[in-house]
C-alpha cells in the first residue's frame, strides 16, 4: 500500500471524521443490532400510547424482580431494584448504587408520549349521513399527514360510576379501522392554493365512525344513535362518559423494516419510544452500579412537559426524596445535594439530515442516520432560546465515556440556525441542578405517522445508556 503523504498523515491525526456506525461493527455486533430491532418493533406495536408504554414496562419490571417503591420499607441497599408509577403515565425505574445517594444519581430521561390526535371531550356528531368523531391534535403535527391513512383508537373511559374502561379498536386483523378521508384532487383547486399549515384545518380532522342509520325514523340523528347504541352495547357507555375519557387516535398497523438491507425501522411513535426502549433495556441490564441508576420515562413532552406527569412536575424530586428517606438520609438539604451532584442524559430523538431537504440542515453540524447516537449540546430555537446548553466539561466527560465504551456517536444540531428548532426535557432536568445533555438517535420524518430510524443508531443508543449507567 502506498504511504500517506505528510499532509494526509497530519490530517489523519488532527481532523475529525464521523464514521458510519455499520462500518465500525463486527459481524457479531450486526447480528445483535438486528435482533435488538426485532424486540424494538414488538415494543412499538404494543406501546402506542403513554399508558400502554408504562403498562408494558411495569409488567416486565415486575417479572424481573423490581420492587414497587410505593410499598417499599426502610433499609434500601446497593443493588436493590425499584420502580414507581405516576398516574399510569409516568414511570421511574432504577437500581441502587454502591455509592451514597449524596454522590449523585445517573438519570436517563425519555418521554413516553408522542404526537397524535385526541378525541374532543364531546366528540360524536352526525353530518351528511355520517357519524363522525371530532379530534384535537396533540403536539406538533403536520395536519395534512393524517387524512387518508388507517387509524386506530386507543383509550380509557371513566364512567359515572367510577369504572375505568379500556378500549382499543383497529389493531386486530378482524377489527375495523377509522380514517379521515382526504379531499379529492379534482375538487381541491382552492385547497391547493393554501399554505400547508392551512390546507387541512384542525376542525376538519374528523374520523368516520358509521353510516348505517338506526331503524327508528322518528329519531333526528339516526347514524349517531347507531354509534351510541354500539358503545352502550359493547362497553356499557353513554355519551356523557366520553367527557371523562382519554381517547387517542394513532396510525393503525405495525412497525416494519425499511430498505432492501433492512437497516431501518419505520413506524409511528419512535419519537420518543426509541429512547424509551433503549434506556429501558439498559436499566434492565444493570446489576450493581456505582451510582444509583435511574431510567425516567416522562409524559407530556410533546406539549411542553407540563402537568403533573410531565418533566416540569416535581415527581422525580419526590422519587429521589423517597429514596433518601428509605436509605435513612433525612437531612433537609440532602435532596438538593443529590440533585446538584447528579448527571443525566436527556434521551430524545433529533432530526437526521434528510436527502430530500438537505437545505434545512448545516451538513457538518447535522446528525446522520446510521452514524450512531447523537449528542446534542443544545436544542432551542433562534439563538438557543429555551435550551439547556450543556457545559463543555460535561460534554467532554460524556464524549470520553462513549469513546472508552466503543459507542458510535456523533454531534448534531437541530437544523440551520434560523430554520426553526425544538425542545426536550433537558432544560427541566437541568433546572433541578442536574448536569444534562441531550443524547438519542436521529430520525427521518420526525413527528410523522411513519418515522424512520436506523437500527444501528437504536443499538448504539442502548450501548450509550448502558455505559452511562455503569
Ligand atoms: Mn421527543
Ligand atoms: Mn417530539
Amino acid at each position: 500500500m502506498a504511504q500517506d503523504t505528510i499532509g494526509k498523515e497530519i490530517e489523519k491525526r488532527l481532523s475529525w471524521q464521523v464514521k458510519n456506525a455499520w462500518d465500525k461493527m463486527s459481524e457479531e455486533d450486526k447480528k445483535k443490532t438486528m435482533a435488538f430491532a426485532e424486540e424494538y418493533k414488538q415494543f412499538l406495536n404494543q406501546a402506542k400510547t403513554e399508558r400502554e408504554a408504562v403498562n408494558v414496562m411495569v409488567a416486565e419490571l415486575e417479572a424481573r424482580g423490581f420492587k414497587d417503591l410505593k410499598t417499599a420499607s426502610q433499609g434500601l441497599k446497593p443493588g436493590d431494584k425499584f420502580y414507581i408509577v405516576n398516574r399510569d403515565k409516568m414511570l421511574v425505574a432504577g437500581v441502587l448504587g454502591s455509592e451514597p445517594l449524596t454522590a449523585g444519581v445517573r438519570i436517563v430521561g425519555s418521554h413516553v408520549d408522542a404526537p397524535r390526535l385526541d378525541g374532543k371531550p364531546n366528540p360524536i356528531y352526525e353530518s351528511c349521513g355520517f357519524a363522525l368523531f371530532k379530534t384535537h391534535y396533540y403536539g406538533g403535527i403536520k395536519k395534512y399527514q393524517w387524512p387518508g391513512i388507517p387509524l386506530a383508537l386507543h383509550g380509557v373511559v371513566v364512567t359515572d360510576k367510577g369504572e375505568k374502561i379500556n378500549l382499543t379498536i383497529g389493531e386486530k386483523p378482524e377489527d375495523p379501522v377509522f380514517t379521515i378521508p382526504d379531499l379529492l384532487p379534482h375538487l381541491a383547486k382552492d385547497q391547493m392554493k393554501k399554505t400547508m399549515a392551512e390546507g387541512v384545518a384542525g376542525e376538519s380532522l374528523n374520523l368516520l365512525l358509521a353510516t348505517i342509520p338506526h331503524a327508528d325514523e322518528e329519531v333526528k340523528e339516526r347514524v349517531k344513535l347507531t354509534v351510541l347504541e354500539y358503545l352502550a352495547g359493547t362497553y356499557g357507555l353513554v355519551e356523557e362518559d366520553l367527557v371523562s375519557a382519554e381517547i387517542e387516535i394513532v396510525p393503525a398497523g405495525e412497525a416494519r423494516d425499511v430498505g432492501l438491507d433492512r437497516s431501518m425501522v419505520g413506524f409511528y411513535g419512535q419519537d420518543d419510544r426509541i429512547c424509551v426502549f433503549a434506556s429501558f433495556k439498559a436499566i434492565l441490564a444493570i446489576d450493581k452500579p456505582q451510582k444509583t441508576a435511574i431510567a425516567f420515562f416522562s409524559d407530556k413532552e410533546e406539549i411542553g412537559s407540563t402537568g403533573n406527569t410531565g418533566a416540569q412536575s416535581r415527581f422525580l424530586e419526590y422519587v429521589i426524596a423517597k429514596l433518601c428517606a428509605l436509605s435513612n438520609l433525612e437531612r433537609i438539604d440532602t435532596l438538593l445535594e443529590v440533585l446538584n451532584n447528579s448527571e443525566a442524559l436527556s434521551a430524545d430523538t433529533t432530526a437526521a439530515l434528510d436527502p430530500n431537504y438537505e437545505e434545512v440542515s448545516d451538513r457538518q453540524n447535522s446528525a446522520w442516520l446510521g452514524k450512531g447516537v447523537v449528542l446534542t449540546k443544545y436544542t432551542g430555537a433562534r439563538g438557543k432560546y429555551d435550551a439547556n446548553d450543556a457545559h463543555a466539561e460535561y460534554v467532554g466527560k460524556i464524549r470520553r465515556l462513549f469513546n472508552q465504551a466503543g459507542v458510535a456517536w456523533q454531534i448534531g444540531e437541530l437544523g440551520k440556525v434560523d430554520q426553526g428548532g425544538g425542545g426536550t426535557i433537558a432544560q427541566y432536568l437541568a433546572n433541578q441542578g442536574i448536569e444534562t445533555i441531550d443524547c438519542g438517535p436521529a430520525l427521518l420524518g420526525l413527528h410523522s405517522p411513519f418515522e424512520v430510524a436506523s437500527k444501528a443508531d437504536l443499538y448504539m443508543s442502548y450501548k450509550a445508556y448502558k455505559a452511562f449507567f455503569q
